[in-house]
């Protein structure tokens, strides 16, 4: 069974479909290009991963 949710980018909001096959529980959003790592899945919580400036 694949578990398949919805979340909300935490940066620029698009609704990003997420399925746990996603290697390394890495969630990248496709359109802001953030990433987030996926800490619980039920209740969802993440982190954003912050990108070096
Ligand atoms: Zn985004």
């Amino acid at each position: 069974m694949i578990y398949k949710f919805n979340m909300n980018c935490p940066d620029c909001a698009t609704e990003l479909s997420v399925s746990e096959h996603q290697s390394g529980d890495i969630v990248l959003c496709k359109n802001c290009g953030c990433e987030m790592e996926l800490l619980n899945k039920d209740p969802l919580e993440i982190r954003v991963i912050e990108e070096e400036k």
